[in-house]
């Protein structure tokens, strides 16, 4: 890690994230992206909740490690209620933790029983519970028609592919501030784009 010329190193989390000339990329890890899709395959047709974690790499970066679903969120198939006291018994836990791994924002699902896409974009209530600085990323998933392998599409910032019996789009979001909406983040995820068994059917 590069020394300031104090030789004390940068604190790890406090890099600001410029949105200029470019939104910063979100690299989604093998791990981050499994717990965000089984926990949306998991509770499907209701909402899943959970938590991000992981590390901002500089301007240009938002490493997503791991993502932790919150077993105490109420879920239902319109709306997640995410238990208040709980996010932060985890935030605290996470915060006292000696690690560069920090909590970075949430996740959660937008179900559709239909054969039809669900809405992969946050809602005006998604995008008013952020808190300025954090990133969510939204799982949209429906039952599957057909198996679709899985691929980033640059036009609308979402990764989409098929598990299970399951097609899913995930996006990401950043709330840079509290005077605009949440913008839509690249989402890098090597795992998802080489994984050809997700593709399949589990059968
Ligand atoms: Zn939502």
């Amino acid at each position: 890690m590069a020394l300031n010329t104090r030789g004390l190193a940068p604190p790890a989390n406090r890099i600001p994230l410029p949105l200029q000339p470019l939104p910063p990329r979100l690299y989604l890890s093998e791990n981050a992206f499994l717990g965000v899709v089984l926990a949306a395959v998991e509770v499907f047709n209701k909402e899943c909740l959970g938590i991000l974690t992981g590390y901002r790499s500089g301007g240009s970066g938002i490493v997503v490690q791991r993502a932790v679903a919150l077993q105490s969120a109420a879920r239902t198939p319109r709306e997640v209620r995410p238990n208040k006291a709980a996010r932060g018994r985890v935030r605290q836990a996470l915060a006292s933790l000696s690690t560069l791994e920090r909590p970075l924002g949430w996740f959660h699902s937008h179900p559709n029983q239909r054969l039809e896409p669900a809405l992969h974009r946050l809602s005006p209530t998604d995008g008013a519970s952020l808190e300025v600085g954090e990133i969510e990323v939204l799982a949209a998933i429906w039952p599957r028609r057909r198996s679709q392998p899985w691929s980033y599409n640059p036009r609308t910032h979402t990764l989409s592919g098929s598990l299970g019996d399951y097609n899913l789009k995930l996006s990401a979001w950043l709330k840079a501030d509290a005077q605009h909406r949440p913008v839509a983040l690249e989402i890098y995820c090597p795992f998802a784009h080489g994984y050809e068994e997700l593709t399949g059917s589990a059968s």
